[in-house]
């Protein structure tokens, strides 16, 4: 994750320690190191733009060259910068409802949907002792829920039993009746994705949320797909009110950009990453955390 990017950021950074004084220029040269840097790791143009100014004018506007460490202060300055391109603020789950809290699932095919939430599903149950029902709610690809039935048996959650021919929002009303029944404290709805976005996803995904009311819509996107991913995020929170995304595949991502512009693009908090096919693979997104991997 972030491979390239962090070697040639630590470039520019050892070169700035390295030296005991800095002038304005020297700053203005790094930050334009800065800024191919980023859109080297496929960070959109405006965002990459707009750090770099940000950073820039606080690097010099500051008391920072004057400082006995300026190339030091300089750092930590990109450092806060990176916190706050990432997201600052805490991206838990927000669960804090009589109980069952809903989680909807929303995103493209292919995206890992149906294998993230069978992922968050474990979590909650192992980290947070909830009790889970998991259901899906894809009638359009065949064994899709059949396919999720699966993995809840891999990682010991409930499904919702399969009731052959039923529409989307009457799987999710049967699931919501049943979660509160059978004293579930999550329930989490997985719905259809399709190979694009389209209307028809659209609708139904609009009427699920509808009927559900979740508290927590979740977006996931393959982190793969670079700014194609903040795209498809973009799309989905001018339909829906997405309270979140899951970006996949981070284990295969060297380059980060959609990790890194999703929060600038779309407002929305990246919340969990994907790190591997098994079924633990998944990590709560903390962009402190991540901003200090970058910065090494
Ligand atoms: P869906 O169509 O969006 O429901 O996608 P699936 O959940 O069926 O996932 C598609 C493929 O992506 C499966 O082979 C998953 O194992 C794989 N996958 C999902 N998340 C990750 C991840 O974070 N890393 C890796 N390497 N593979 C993942």
């Amino acid at each position: 994750m972030f491979d390239k990017l962090s070697d040639r950021l630590g470039g520019v950074f050892d070169r700035l320690r390295g030296r005991g004084a800095l002038n304005e220029n020297d700053v203005r040269e790094a930050m334009r190191e800065v800024r191919v840097a980023l859109l080297e790791a496929d960070v959109a143009l405006p965002v990459a733009r707009e750090f770099v100014e940000k950073v820039t004018e606080k690097a010099v506007g500051q008391s920072v060259l004057k400082s006995v460490t300026p190339g030091q202060q300089v750092v930590k300055i990109v450092n806060d910068a990176l916190v706050e391109m990432l997201g600052s603020d805490a991206s838990e789950l927000n669960l804090a409802v009589a109980p069952p809290a809903i989680i909807m699932m929303v995103g493209l095919q292919g995206s890992g949907k149906t294998t993230t939430t069978a992922k968050i599903a474990k979590l909650l149950k192992e980290k947070e002792r909830k009790k889970v029902l998991m259901a899906s709610l894809d009638v359009n690809r065949p064994a899709a829920q059949e396919q999720l039935a699966t993995l809840g048996t891999q990682v010991d959650v409930a499904t919702l039993p399969i009731v052959a021919g039923q529409q989307p929002v009457d799987i999710a009303k049967r699931a919501m009746q049943a979660a509160k029944l059978q004293g579930f404290d999550v329930l989490m709805l997985d719905t259809a994705g399709r190979l694009h976005v389209d209307q028809q996803l659209m609708d139904e995904m609009k009427a699920v949320a509808n009927t559900a009311t979740p508290q927590e819509i979740l977006l996931v996107v393959d982190s793969l797909t670079g700014q194609d991913a903040v795209n498809v995020a973009q799309n989905f929170s001018e339909q829906v009110d997405l309270t979140g995304v899951v970006l996949t595949r981070m284990d295969g991502d060297a380059r980060g950009g959609a990790a890194l512009s999703m929060r600038a693009v779309t407002g929305k908090p990246i919340k969990f990453a994907g790190v591997g096919e098994k079924l633990d693979a998944i990590e709560a997104f903390y962009p402190e955390r991540v901003a200090g991997r970058i910065l090494g």
